[in-house]
């Protein structure tokens, strides 16, 4: 078992950050004895483990007592770890003399090793907890978007506990049978182009499906062929308003044939800006569709496998509102739990909360508007602090972000690359990929319909299991049920009965050196057991 020491201030940090790495742990009782302590603000004295793990970026007694050198770095230093570039926020030390026990190649050393009797101590450079705080509240700055810094942190504390052969069983991010989770989801900003008449909308669709579109092909970001589609578009526009010809904005059903699993992110009210956070309206950010015009759409969602969800114009801001924005979603879908992601992404410190409150069962607004990856540095489902119910599924891949002149304007093959970089990251960390691509992204004048399909099967042949953003949630939910009971031998139990079809949780055991450690999982009514092939040294059963 693992103990955790640290203030009290930091007790929900601990018990989300062991979410996230979901192993068995308790908090720090003096005269208990432990196989591994991590301290982390809290440094008790006569701790009984055979491996104690300090945190802190401040000079500590322990530091005077075990003749540790600890500098301080500038702020906005960042360390590296087994190549992966780590930004530390609240605070990084080097620390010096001794053996470095996790050879993290910096230019200075993360992490030492003290030996003191039978017992090793190892001193880490900064919080950790104080790190997973500012991730999961603040989240990171564009510039350090492509670092999934929660994830490199559970890497350096699993790194660290198998080095020092601490016995411990961890339920991965990863379904049975998939390398990690992704949801395609669409947020249906304007549904149909024939709801628009000489707005902003039209005019800026005619430049840029004609100009716009040759300026594209003469910059390689667009082929003749699809300057071609674009000008058929145009031409074609008065047959759209006569009802002659299909509207070509309105691409749900063809979203469900790539992905029948699809969120679709629908705006409750029609005409209704809603607030700016400094309090101003904006009169752009109305939906010019009403709900009922999608009936038939949103129906066709639900008999396939398709999700229907709110896409918030107030709910970010107001507890009220928010509830009234899902009743109006929920009274279309009859589902008893429902999901919210903002539209233009607005959001504050206290959001969640209130979303909480209003009764969402996840919110996907928690990503950047103008680049991708991982605001919140992690590529799970996580729960925000202050809420009882609602997990957030942060956002990481928006079409906007990749190919907008006003945000990261990259080329399909530029776009490729910085996408290739996620994937692989979610196969190595696991976690729910969450991707947003506009409801008229494969449609004149964007055209970023190839881009898309590679991308999805892409991520197929990367093993994702693909699913709704709700069953995600329902999955997640269900491995923060999984619980750790400690006697001697360690038995492993999460919840049998779900509503949800959902693929299974996998046990990793770490055994100790000796090789003694058996794990046991207790199952529900699922069924029987199965041990799978892993690495050395690692059992991994199903659950
Ligand atoms: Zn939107």
């Amino acid at each position: 078992m693992i103990g955790v020491a640290t203030s009290p201030a930091y007790r929900d940090v601990a018990s989300e950050f062991f979410e996230l790495f979901k192993t068995a742990w308790e908090s720090y009782r003096s005269g208990e004895e432990y196989d591994a302590v991590i301290c982390c603000g809290v440094n008790p004295p006569d701790v009984r483990a055979n491996l104690v793990i300090v945190y802190s970026a401040d000079e500590l007694n322990f530091d005077h007592q075990h003749q540790l050198h600890v500098r301080r770095q500038n702020s906005g230093d960042a360390a590296s770890y087994r190549g992966w570039f780590l930004p530390v926020y609240t605070g990084l030390a080097s620390i010096e003399n001794g053996h470095d026990p996790i050879q993290a190649k910096t230019r200075f050393s993360l992490a030492r090793e003290v030996g003191v009797g039978r017992q090793f101590f190892v001193r880490v450079g900064y919080d950790l907890f104080s790190e997973v705080r500012h991730l999961l509240c603040t989240g990171q700055p564009v510039q350090f978007a492509n670092v999934p810094s929660i994830e490199i942190h559970i890497s350096i504390l699993r790194d660290l506990l198998v080095e020092y052969q601490i016995a411990f069983d961890e339920v991965p991010p990863a379904p049975v049978g998939y390398n990690f989770i992704v949801c395609l989801t669409h947020d249906v900003d304007h549904f149909a182009i024939r709801n628009h008449k000489w707005d902003h909308t039209i005019l800026g669709f005619l430049y840029r499906a004609s100009l716009g579109s040759l300026v594209e092909l003469l910059q390689g970001r667009k082929s003749p062929r699809q300057v071609a589609r674009n000008w058929l578009a145009v031409l074609s526009l008065p047959l759209v308003y006569l009802g002659i010809v299909p509207d070509f904005w309105s691409k749900l059903e063809r979203y469900l044939e790539l992905d029948a699993a699809s969120t679709f992110f629908i705006i409750p009210k029609k005409g209704e800006a809603g607030l700016t956070p400094t309090g101003e309206c904006h009169s752009r950010r109305a939906a010019r569709y009403d709900v009922s015009q999608l009936q038939k759409s949103i129906d066709e969602i639900l008999a396939r496998r398709g999700e229907v969800a709110v896409h918030g114009i107030d709910a970010w801001r107001d507890t009220r509102e928010a509830k009234k924005e899902r009743e109006q979603i929920q009274a279309l879908t009859k589902s008893s739990e429902v999901g919210v992601r903002m539209h233009w992404l607005f959001f504050d410190s206290e959001s969640a909360r209130k979303l909480d409150e209003a009764g969402f069962f996840y919110d996907s607004t928690f990503g950047y508007n103008e680049t991708v990856g991982y605001r919140a540095g992690t590529t799970q489902a996580f729960r925000p602090f202050g809420t009882k119910c609602l997990l957030e599924l942060p956002l990481h891949i928006m079409d906007t972000a990749l190919f907008y002149p006003s945000h990261l304007h990259l080329s399909p093959e530029q776009a490729t690359i910085r996408v290739d970089a996620m994937v692989n990251d979610m196969r190595q960390f696991g976690g729910v990929l969450m991707v947003n691509w506009h409801d008229r992204s494969i449609a004149p004048e964007r055209l970023w319909d190839d881009f898309y399909t590679r991308l999805v099967e892409k991520l197929e042949a990367a093993g994702a299991w693909f699913c709704t953003a709700n069953q995600a949630a329902a999955w997640f939910r269900r491995r923060r049920q999984v619980t750790f009971e400690t006697s001697k031998t360690e038995m492993v139990t999460a919840p049998s009965h779900c509503k949800h079809d959902l693929p299974g949780l996998r046990i990793r055991s770490y055994p100790s050196a000796s090789g003694s450690r058996i794990s046991a999982s207790k199952l529900g009514s699922a069924g029987s057991s199965h041990v799978l092939p892993k690495d050395a040294g690692e059992v991994a059963t199903v659950i």
